[in-house]
């Protein structure tokens, strides 16, 4: 018999678990008989009663496990605590919010179980309810971090997936602290198949990223998978060195040819801010990677538990 673990990363949802709850228990009770499953709640260091509802849905299901943070962590670190903790064969991560339809695994679980995936993923063809400003970026993103990393990303993917045992234990082995799970999923490879759907607005409370969080989000997805902008700032310093030398050898023979008419004041204020500018730009592209370097090497863990059951 075969043992399904779903991991649900919880930040102030103490509106949308029980319905979450009702939700997952109808769908395993109609599809899913004769097959065992584990819940672990990862709660994320959340404000609200999100603790509570879950313990007592922990009194009243064995299935529901709990692992409760010291603080806020990010999903990263909780759907990590999650995998970490999970003993099923296969093993699923869900928001709490029903943004990923309990209903569609067991679509899922048969594509692993009768065909030749060892995951199924799934992306959202449509951003429907989503603020256009932030679908833009959302999409200019997956096409600049495609150009510039080896490893696929795909536009609209989501978190929600089901891996086999197999898959979970190779994302264990990555033990980096700058995580972005987009990335390590198309990193460790296997046969991953995808489920298209349209986008699903959550149940009730709200989303918990704001833009700035996801711009961050995006940076660190491009520092951990690729090494293109420190290559980039290379080639335009080249650039410019090629430009002085072409401009130094015009004044030369203008001011061999004409004399020197002292002038071009305001040009050379101009250059003096661009080339400056070009160059803080460029140590800023290092000083992202020496972060993010910095980070690993303090090997900090990634997250902290305070209590579990
Ligand atoms: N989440 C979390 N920690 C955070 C932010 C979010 O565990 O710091 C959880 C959240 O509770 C939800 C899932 O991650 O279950 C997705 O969050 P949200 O719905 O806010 O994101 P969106 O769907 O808008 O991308
Ligand atoms: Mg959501």
């Amino acid at each position: 018999m075969s043992k399904i673990t779903v991991i649900i990363p919880c930040f102030n949802e103490e509106k949308t678990i029980p319905l979450f709850y009702d939700e997952m228990e109808r769908v395993r009770k109609k599809d899913f008989k004769g097959i065992e499953f584990e819940y672990i709640f990862v709660n994320d260091g959340s404000k609200d009663n999100t603790l509570n509802i879950v313990k007592e849905l922990s009194k009243k299901d064995k299935k529901v496990r709990y692992i409760s943070f010291s603080r806020n962590f990010g999903k990263e670190a909780a759907m990590l605590a999650g995998l970490e903790e999970s003993s099923g064969d296969y093993v699923t991560l869900m928001d709490a919010d029903l943004q990923d339809p309990p209903a569609m695994l067991r679509e899922m679980y048969d594509l692993i179980k009768n065909e030749d995936y060892d995951a199924v993923g799934t992306r959202r063809v449509s951003r429907k309810g989503e603020p256009p400003i932030r679908s833009f970026f959302a999409r200019l993103f997956y096409k600049i971090i495609n150009k510039m990393s080896n490893i696929e990303m795909v536009d609209g993917a989501r978190d929600y997936r089901l891996m086999s045992r197999q898959v979970v234990d190779s994302i264990l082995e990555l033990g980096e602290y700058n995580r972005y799970s987009k990335g390590l999923w198309s990193f460790v490879g296997f046969n991953t198949k995808w489920l298209e759907y349209e986008n699903v607005e959550r149940v009730a409370g709200e989303s918990k990223w704001s833009f700035w969080k996801l711009f961050k989000y995006a940076m660190e997805g491009i520092t951990a998978f690729s090494t293109v902008p420190l290559v980039l700032s290379s080639f335009i310093g080249l650039f410019f060195c090629f430009v002085a030398f072409i401009l130094i050898i015009v004044i030369i023979v203008k001011t061999l040819a004409f004399g020197d008419p002292t002038g071009g004041w305001p040009s050379l204020v101009c250059i003096i801010f661009f080339v400056s500018g070009v160059q803080l730009f460029s140590l800023g592209v290092i000083g992202q990677y020496l972060s993010k370097t910095y980070l690993e090497v303090k090997r900090r863990p990634i997250y902290i538990i305070k209590e579990k059951n």
